[in-house]
């Protein structure tokens, strides 16, 4: 499996396409990637689905126009209904426009697997930031939404949000894989588990 990180929109989401066997999946949609059809044409793929990390608005907003363009099914976890739901409620709440509201096909729970091509990804739910947060796992690679950053952590003043949980998802279920494994965070830089576990003061 090869996969690609953009960033996208004004938060400075990272959205990561992953692409094997003529299959990709994106993680996370923020908005419009101008380079999308050219990554996908150039590895021969077929975007074929959506694996959400969590329902904020920044990872979702550009769902909605994606499926219309594509056949694609969308996975997130089944805890997180409310937020999804409750999109438009919060974005009128803090003076934003309201988006359309993309649908989920699947719903996912901690220990499932989803499939990209012949590519298997462990689903770790990683509730905290927000309740039905996951991580997904491919070999030596977490990606890990908004749960934790490098030197931080995910904030947990949203609808939802619980500071313990979240750093008893760290604790437990991130800080507990291989020191080698890398997390792809769904906001700024790329970091590990052994240099997290050393240096984030957050979670000790
Ligand atoms: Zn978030």
């Amino acid at each position: 499996m090869i996969f690609k990180k953009f960033t996208v929109g004004e938060m400075g989401n990272n959205n990561y396409l992953l692409v094997d066997n003529g299959e990709a999946a994106l993680i996370d949609v923020t908005g419009t990637i101008p380079e999308l059809d050219a990554v996908l044409k150039e590895n021969n793929a077929e975007l074929k689905y959506v694996f959400l990390t969590h329902a904020h608005f920044d990872h979702i907003m550009g769902l909605k126009a994606l499926q219309d363009k594509y056949s694609i099914k969308v996975y997130m976890h089944q805890d997180e209904k409310e937020i999804l739901d409750g999109t438009n409620n919060f974005l009128t709440a803090v003076g934003m426009d309201p988006i359309e509201i993309p649908t989920v096909d699947v719903y996912l729970k901690d220990g499932d697997k989803v499939k990209v091509g012949n590519a298997e990804l462990d689903v770790i739910h990683l509730p905290g930031h927000t309740p039905g947060g996951v991580g997904y796992k491919y070999e030596h690679w977490l990606f890990a939404g908004d749960t934790i950053f490098m030197n931080s952590i995910g904030r947990t003043d949203l609808p939802g949000g619980n500071h313990q949980t979240l750093v008893n998802s760290i604790k437990e279920r991130i800080f507990t894989l291989d020191d080698n494994v890398i997390i792809y965070t769904g906001h700024g830089a790329d970091t590990s588990v052994e240099y997290e576990k050393k240096y984030n003061s957050f979670v000790q």
